[in-house]
């Protein structure tokens, strides 16, 4: 089974690492340099971006990261692990940096402050079996894409109709909402088959 990593850092680990199980990979925490050297893919978290950043580089684990993205790792972030691969971030933190990444622009807390949650239905290319029931907190969407950048999936309907919530470049992925937290295997699953193909 292909080893995957879920950066443990701050957020929903457990949640990642029980749904990439699941999907048939060995799945575990990874806090540390060496713990990053022995897995093949890696799943940044759910949870707070400015957080995540600022401890990334307290456990020195943000060069190792962008060492192994520069060589290929396919990385999966969901939520605040979108942020954390975005070139670009609007109303971010100024002293909050990504990892180098996917080449896109996202907007923090995008949806709205008096909307912190809600849920929708997602479509995503390359996904087979009907629309996601995507659950979003907080969350960021993209604003931009560079050429090469994939859109795999938007918001259906309602005030953000049409924002984009799923992307991917090359061995990249990330999505604004959390299918960590819905028992819905399927994006795990994808993220995994990416990981066997790397
Ligand atoms: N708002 C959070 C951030 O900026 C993301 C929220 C989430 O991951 N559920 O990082």
């Amino acid at each position: 089974a292909p080893r995957i990593g879920v950066l443990a850092l701050q957020g929903d680990v457990r949640e990642h690492v029980a749904a990439l199980a699941a999907a048939g990979a060995d799945a575990r925490p990874v806090r540390r340099p060496a713990e990053l050297d022995a897995v093949d893919g890696l799943v940044i978290p759910g949870g707070e971006s400015t957080t995540i950043s600022k401890l990334a580089d307290i456990f020195e684990m943000r060069e190792p990261i962008d060492k192994r993205i520069a060589a290929g790792m396919p990385v999966y972030g969901s939520c605040a692990g979108m942020i954390m691969l975005a070139a670009e971030v609007l109303d971010g933190r100024p002293d909050q940096r990504g990892f180098q990444g996917i080449g896109m622009t996202v907007r923090r807390n995008a949806f709205g402050r008096q909307v912190d949650s809600f849920e929708a239905p997602v479509r995503l290319d390359g996904v087979d079996g009907g629309p996601f029931h995507a659950v979003f907190i907080r969350a960021p969407w993209v604003e931009r894409v560079d050429d090469g950048v994939e859109v795999l999936g938007r918001v259906t309907d309602g005030p953000a109709a049409d924002r984009i919530v799923a992307v991917r470049q090359g061995n990249l992925l990330a999505t604004s909402f959390h299918p960590e937290l819905t028992g819905d295997p399927r994006l795990h699953r994808y993220f995994v088959d990416l990981v066997r193909a790397a």
